[in-house]
């Protein structure tokens, strides 16, 4: 499955060229409608001297594509669903605005590969994410990196594809960002992982995770938590998903495979630091014994403003830390009794090869039969552990052992075997 497509197969309508001839940056927002996409929209709005905004792209919410469309006036617009795509369509030409729809999951990887876009924001949730992302680095493209389930399910094969096309990636993911801010001169190769985090005099990563809504919450009522309370985090606005992986920690743990791959750092070279605040979005300890952190408010604007602007610094519309009320700043150690998906990780990442796609796989079903009421919380990664040591005992059954590196086929392949065994496990009760 190859996600480049000729850019020239796009072709840009005549009411953007005065915004090319006035040399501003075109960006692409894969998965504008979430969080992380409306937040992208909201910074690049306060630069119209140097972004417009060439495609949005969606799953299925219409409504939200539609209004993005008659704010922002992009190019394309671009629906996974075709069904949603044909109804934006038709809705876009009631308002008269010139924006193309194109509709399908290859179309979202042909606007990745696009020329007129140079910036691309990858902020579609989970593995749907993969291959628009990977065209867009297959394209040279500056990439703002927000999915991280690209690099989890992925990371070797799409940093060796970031080094062999010359794309930039910038990290959104606060904590990937605050890193990357915190080594010297943050420059693209620190992304890639040359020079070693060894030869830059670093010591560790300090990965600070707030916790989310269950940092205190009794462990016997861990099994009664509701989809709601689990998406109601005390610091952040997010997606569901990964409001719900912020709750089980499964979320730290898929950064932490993503910081091992961003920063070429080995397992024991990350600390993850519990720290409920989330004023402090990271921290690097050198071997002198000094630690530069990244501190701001719990906003995902500063992020995406340094992500677009790199390596200037653009204002974001974050508010500045206010010192003077700010509560004590603490930090914890993390509890893998409390949050397992945080072990699962840890193996996922110390096994490589194609365990840490079916980690992610098999979070994906369960997490989204939890929001379905299909699971309960704890049965999470109960789910999660059963599909990992499925996997681990069948190694030798697949085609591609656990260890070994791997192609694209092998990991969709591992993908979709996972998703099939979630499903089963989930439908066989066997987790209760
Ligand atoms: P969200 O659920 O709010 O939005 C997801 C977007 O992806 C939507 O535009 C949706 O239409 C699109 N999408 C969903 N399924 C799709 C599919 N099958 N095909 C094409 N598009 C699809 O999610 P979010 O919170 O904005 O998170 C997006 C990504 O950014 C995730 O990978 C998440 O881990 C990461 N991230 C989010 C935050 C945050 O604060 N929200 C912080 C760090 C990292
Ligand atoms: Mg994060």
């Amino acid at each position: 499955m190859s996600g480049a497509v000729p850019s020239d197969k796009v072709t840009q309508p005549a009411h953007r060229d005065d915004l090319t001839a006035r040399a501003l940056e075109g960006v692409l927002v894969l998965g504008s409608t979430g969080s992380i996409g409306q937040s992208t929209l909201d910074v690049i709005s306060r630069h119209p001297d140097k972004y417009f905004v060439w495609g949005l792209t969606a799953n299925r919410d219409v409504d939200t594509l539609l209004s993005q469309c008659k704010r922002h006036r992009p190019c394309y617009a671009v629906m996974a669903d075709e069904g949603s795509a044909a109804v934006l369509r038709d809705r876009l030409a009631e308002y008269q605005i010139p924006t193309q729809v194109l509709g399908g999951h290859d179309a979202l990887c042909t606007v990745a590969a696009a020329a007129e876009a140079p910036i691309v924001m990858a902020a579609i949730v989970g593995a749907a994410g993969l291959m628009p992302t990977l065209s867009a680095v297959r394209a040279s493209k500056r990439v703002l990196l927000a999915n991280k389930e690209s690099l989890v399910m992925a990371g070797e094969l799409f940093m060796q594809e970031v080094k062999r096309f010359e794309s930039v990636i910038l990290p959104i993911d606060s904590e990937h960002s605050a890193i990357f801010q915190s080594l010297p001169s943050s420059n693209r190769d620190t992304t890639l992982g040359c020079p070693s985090l060894s030869d830059l005099g670093v010591r560790k990563l300090l990965l600070t995770a707030s916790g989310g809504p269950f940092l205190d919450l009794p462990l016997a009522e861990f099994a009664e938590v509701t989809p709601e309370q689990a998406c109601a985090h005390p610091n952040w606005q997010m997606g569901q998903k990964i409001s719900v992986d912020s709750a089980s920690m499964m979320n730290k743990g898929l950064e932490l495979i993503e910081a091992a791959w961003l920063f070429g750092a080995s397992l024991e070279q990350i600390q993850i630091v519990i720290h409920p605040q989330s004023i402090v979005h990271s921290m690097v300890e050198y071997l002198d014994g000094s630690v530069v952190a990244q501190l701001g408010q719990p906003d995902m604007r500063p992020a995406i403003a340094y992500g677009l602007a790199w390596p200037t610094r653009i204002a974001s519309g974050a508010a500045p830390v206010d010192w003077m009320s700010l509560p004590p700043l603490t930090f914890l150690e993390p509890d893998n009794q409390r949050f397992p998906s945080l072990r699962l990780a840890q193996e996922a990442l110390k096994e490589g090869g194609a365990l840490p796609a079916v980690l992610n796989a098999a979070n994906e079903v369960a997490v989204s039969a939890f929001l379905r009421g299909g699971v309960s919380f704890t049965h999470i990664p109960i789910v999660i552990e059963q599909v990992m040591a499925r996997f681990v005992s069948s190694s030798g059954m697949h085609s591609h052992p656990v260890k070994t590196s791997l192609d694209l086929d092998a990991i969709l392949t591992a993908d979709g075997w996972a998703r099939d065994i979630a499903q089963t496990v989930i439908a066989t009760k066997s987790t209760r």
